[in-house]
């Protein structure tokens, strides 16, 4: 919750859990099952609540449950009875075994030596999906019943050999920062600006939507049209973390601090903004 007055800014880490429930069941080493979280990004982004935002992060793992993914991104290979809803399996899902539920880590090493119920994904979905789910929907229906706006940041870090995790092939090294806003669809370009600028002044390299354009939480909340901005950010984890032990590298406490200076640039902007109410809607043409 905000520590200071609060203002339109919520943030969520959906991938940075790392505690591991006992009915996990899975049969991979566990530090190759970590490579899969974004280890350590909701205290990376711990000063939000300083300057008035509210930070939601889960706890538990994403390879676990993925809160990032629809519900029904499922994939009924691992499963050992009919799944009894709607199925939509993404393309992540099918090729990397990435959807709701993970059934390979980033290796590709099989997660689990045995099928899962559909009982076992229900029990994750109620348990640990729709509450995080549900706690951001209600941070940004509070934010914009008392603003009339909110900003949306989806914190995230890739590893430092993301394109070649996903089988691309790019003409440029990867970003420090990569910026998600599904194409300019989930926040204004005057907001992807802000963060990029407060990035770049700062030494960090910034792309936009390359390699990570975002995923199901910018693409439910991301609706600038109706007073909502989300916007995904990917930081490079060689800037904070060691990939293999997953504890903070040398870099760790210059990262933070700088991310720290980031959110009071987004701070400013935000209030400006709401401040300002001829700054509103600036996706919409002038008519
Ligand atoms: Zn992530």
């Amino acid at each position: 919750m905000p520590q200071t007055a609060p203002i339109a800014l919520v943030c969520d880490s959906p991938h940075s859990g790392s505690t591991y429930p006992d009915d996990f069941g899975y049969s991979v080493a566990l530090s190759d099952l970590r490579k899969c979280e974004d280890t350590l990004v909701d205290a990376l982004w711990a000063d939000a609540p300083k300057v008035g935002g509210t930070l939601i992060h889960a706890h538990f793992p994403r390879s676990y449950i993925d809160t990032n993914r629809a519900c029904t991104d499922i994939e009924v290979a691992m499963l050992s009875d009919p799944w009894p809803g709607e199925v939509q399996a993404s393309e992540r899902c099918l090729t990397l075994g990435n959807g709701l539920v993970f059934s390979k880590t980033t290796t590709l090493a099989d997660i689990y030596d045995r099928k899962l119920a559909t009982s076992e994904i229900q029990r994750r979905i109620d348990s640990c999906w729709k509450p995080y789910r549900s706690a951001l929907s209600e941070a940004l229906r509070n934010t914009r019943a008392a603003f009339g706006r909110a900003w949306h940041l989806n914190l995230h870090s890739m590893p430092s050999n993301a394109y070649e995790r996903l089988g691309r092939v790019s003409d440029t090294p990867l970003a420090d920062v990569v910026l998600g806003d599904l194409h300019g669809r989930s926040c204004s370009p005057a907001f992807t600006r802000c963060v990029t600028d407060a990035f770049q002044a700062l030494g960090y390299r910034v792309s936009i939507n390359d390699p990570y354009a975002g995923q199901d939480l910018i693409r439910e909340h991301g609706q600038p049209g109706t007073g909502c901005e989300s916007l995904q950010i990917e930081i490079n984890r060689k800037l904070y973390l060691d990939e293999e032990t997953r504890e903070p590298n040398a870099r760790y406490s210059q990262t933070r601090r700088d991310v720290s200076h980031v959110l009071r640039v987004i701070a400013a902007f935000i209030q400006a903004e709401v401040a300002n109410p001829t700054h509103r809607h600036t996706t919409e043409k002038t008519p």
